[in-house]
């Protein structure tokens, strides 16, 4: 029997298969293995996982049993010796940035997949753990600005008069931009929005926010949906209506990312200390540099009574929720991956070959 083993993951809390989702894998005739404290951080104990048939055991048992080995972000480079002979890794491995863990899940005697690099495609879809991770974080960043800001969301009116709604400026309408964007509605805020991207426009719109245009975008039907890099004239004219539309926000949330690339910085120094004091920023882009200068990744600053909080996990607050849907699109993963069998691994497949880590073929050839 095929053994699917879990790893404890200690850089997030995530856990790669919730209790809720091992029968699927039992049912398809699986065994799975849980690393005891596996979902501790995301709040599944191990009796949990033994209820629903999962066995617990220890990380070497898991590591070196294992036909499929699920991890987020964590396994040891020396781990990887202990890994069997063509066993399949999955996991999120942040697989545009070269690191020494990437270099040696590439060239391990393992099937290493990361999940990041999945293709924004309709089939892909239920697989996206970007996706489904952004959309928590996005909800969270408009929380975590309420509850920073030292205000009141909606409208207000009393017999001692009108709180005017609050203003929330998001930058990048994406997947984390476009559920800030809901969720900062339905907190009553009024909401003003940027992105690069025009197709976003009329969803921003239909969300009830206003999209504010900069003219002369560059954007690429080869990007895949994505957004790249902008021309120094664009960029100018977008800080400045940026600095005027922040200067007057309560709350203000950056999301924006170039795959591959440092993320753009696009709320200067200038634009923060115009900014009203007790005001909140939330930078959802610090991992890949941020969005906003004298942001830090995992801290909060305060720069002349604004608060800048970066923080690119947000959704790490909600584990027990991010757990599940992490565990649901790598359920569709190996069901789309498996579907013919392990023997049929369709390796033609973008969905596949996207996220496939293996040595290029150029480097084998220069090594
Ligand atoms: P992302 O995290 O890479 O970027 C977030 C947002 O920032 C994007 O909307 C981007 O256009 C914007 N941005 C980048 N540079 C900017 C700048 N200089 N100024 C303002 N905004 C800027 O993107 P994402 O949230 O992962 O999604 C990107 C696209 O992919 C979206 O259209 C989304 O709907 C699409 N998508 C498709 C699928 C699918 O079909 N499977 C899944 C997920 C996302």
């Amino acid at each position: 029997m095929m053994i699917i083993g879990v790893l404890k993951c200690t850089e997030e809390n995530l856990v790669a298969i919730v209790p809720k989702v091992v029968s699927k894998y039992t049912k398809g005739g699986f065994e799975i293995l849980v690393e005891r404290g596996a979902g501790e951080a995301s709040h599944y104990t191990d009796d949990e996982y033994e209820e629903v048939g999962a066995k617990v055991a220890p990380r070497a048992e898991i590591l070196a049993q294992s036909g499929i080995l699920l991890t987020v972000t964590s396994i040891g480079l020396d781990e990887l010796k202990l890994v069997k002979k063509g066993a399949m890794i999955v996991g999120k491995f942040n697989g545009r940035v070269e690191s020494d863990l990437l270099t040696a899940l590439k060239s391990a005697d393992a099937h290493a997949f990361s999940l990041d690099l999945l293709p924004r495609s309709t089939i892909a879809q239920s697989m996206d753990v970007l996706s489904s991770l952004a959309s928590l974080s996005g909800y969270k960043a408009v929380l975590l600005g309420a509850d920073n800001f030292g205000g009141y969301f909606p409208m207000m009116t009393t017999s001692a008069g009108t709180i005017p709604p609050a203003k929330v400026l998001i930058i990048g309408a994406g997947v984390a931009g476009l559920q800030a964007i809901a969720t900062a509605k339905r907190l009553g805020a009024v909401v003003e929005v940027f992105d690069v991207r025009s197709a976003v426009k009329e969803e921003v719109e239909s969300l009830g926010a206003k999209f504010v245009e900069v003219e002369g975008a560059q954007e690429s039907a080869a990007a895949g949906g994505y957004a790249i890099q902008q021309t120094e004239e664009y960029i100018e004219k977008q800080k400045t209506l940026i600095h005027q539309t922040a200067a007057k926000a309560d709350v203000v949330i950056t999301t924006a990312n170039i795959p591959g690339r440092k993320a753009p910085l696009l709320i200067e120094e200038r634009t923060v200390n115009a900014m009203k004091p007790g005001s909140v920023i939330i930078d959802m882009a610090t991992a890949s540099g941020g969005n906003v200068a004298l942001s830090k990744d995992n801290a909060t600053v305060e720069v002349n009574g604004v608060k800048i909080i970066g923080d690119t996990k947000l959704y790490n607050h909600m584990g027990s929720q991010s757990s599940f849907v992490y565990s649901n699109n790598i359920y569709n993963f190996l069901n789309f991956l498996l579907k013919e069998g392990i023997e049929n691994i369709p390796y033609e497949n973008e969905i596949v070959t996207n996220t496939l880590l293996k040595v290029e073929k150029e480097e084998t050839v220069s090594a």
